[in-house]
């Protein structure tokens, strides 16, 4: 653990460039680079590097657009061997085959067939999965990682969900289909926003969506957990980090506290060694423990990685499994350890460490 924050999984915006002009994007996404895209990435690795994420997410922005990446990623393969995901747009996946060897996931955004996914992000659904499927048959490609579509569930393209599962079987029953919710989860275009009675409807369209490919999963249930969606608590705060294209880090911290006890590795560095770095430490740690419990409150719900919030609790999802499996021979005992004491500590008593385990390291990876 690190300040409090066991940067397990981590999140690294290698860009803010992007090929696409999304409907709901981030304004701060650039069409093309300027001089704030002009950084040593080699460096921000080495920064991230620091805290050894066994999960690292790549995303951006558009990561196919960095020349660099191949080379980014087995240099993080070589360092410390996280279990990478990409997070592509679709519009070339065949230009991060160089990549692949280094890929364990490769997660596609798709929101939906043809029109539907051109209306929000620009380019045809149909034409995204022709070039998932040249890639899948192109005989000079020795790896292909694994790859998983995702798909935000919204008014606009719940009711095209399941001829568009049919399209992605014909493709292969192989790449995964991952349904998540929309944000805001009460605003208009939400499913959810009837809440139980939304969420009914949403798991008989489903129902049909998995009888058309079978190898579909969704996360709508990890919000419906909270009542409040103004006001919620997240546990996954405190296993995940962001970092931005330079390689800075980011954590959610809700009080002052929090931030103080997540920031104080930034302060460490301008004491250097010596006696005054060991005193802030155990000023940081005096606040710690006289601050009591971990404040996990937050008002800006995402659904990143919320997942993870429903195993703490002891809530079996489908959607768990998969993204626990990342995890497969990257935490130690000492990890399983440290995050059973905090977990029966600040969120669940009856946490159930032996589970959590068996999902990490029994699946195939
Ligand atoms: S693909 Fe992603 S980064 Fe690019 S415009 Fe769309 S939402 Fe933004
Ligand atoms: S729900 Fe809130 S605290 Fe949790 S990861 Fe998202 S923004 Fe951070």
């Amino acid at each position: 653990m690190i300040n409090n924050n066991f940067c397990w999984m981590a999140t690294w915006m290698v860009t803010d460039r992007c090929n696409l002009q999304c409907a709901y994007c981030d304004p701060s996404i650039m069409k093309r680079a300027n001089e704030a895209e002009v950084i040593n990435r080699f460096e921000a690795l080495d920064r991230i590097a620091v805290y050894k994420p066994r999960i690292l997410n790549i995303s951006g922005g558009e990561p196919a657009l960095l020349k660099e990446l191949p080379g980014l990623l087995s240099r993080a393969k070589a360092v410390w061997n996280p279990y990478i995901r990409v997070v592509h747009n679709g519009t070339g996946p065949q230009k991060l085959a160089e990549a692949f060897p280094c890929i364990d996931r490769l997660v596609i955004s798709i929101d939906g067939p043809g029109e539907v996914n051109a209306a929000t992000r620009g380019i045809s659904g149909d034409a995204v999965l022709e070039r998932i499927a040249a890639l899948i048959d192109s005989p000079s490609l020795d790896t292909i990682p694994e790859i998983t579509i995702n798909t935000v569930v919204t008014e606009k393209n719940i009711d095209t969900l399941r001829s568009f599962a049919a399209q992605i079987n014909s493709v292969s029953p192989r790449i995964g289909l991952a349904l998540l919710p929309v944000m805001p989860v009460d605003g208009e275009l939400s499913v959810l926003k009837d809440r139980e009675a939304g969420y009914k409807r949403f798991l008989d369209i489903y129902a049909g969506i998995k009888a058309a490919h079978g190898n579909v999963t969704h996360n709508l249930d990890c919000v419906m957990r909270h009542k409040n969606l103004r006001k919620i608590q997240c546990y996954n705060q405190y296993f995940t980090v962001r970092f931005s294209p330079r390689g800075e880090p980011f954590t959610c911290g809700a009080g002052i506290v929090s931030q103080l006890r997540r920031s104080d590795r930034a302060y460490k560095k301008v004491f250097k060694k010596g006696g005054l770095r060991k005193l802030f430490t155990m000023i940081v740690k005096s606040i710690k423990e006289k601050a009591g419990a971990v404040d996990f409150t937050c008002r800006n719900i995402c659904n990143c990685d919320s997942w993870l919030d429903m195993v703490l609790l002891g809530k079996e999802t489908e959607y768990a499994p998969v993204v626990l499996r990342g995890f497969k021979g990257r935490l130690s005992n000492d990890d399983y350890a440290e995050l059973e004491e905090f977990v029966k500590k600040h969120i669940n008593a009856d946490f159930n460490a032996a589970r959590f385990r068996e999902m990490a390291e029994g699946g195939s990876k």
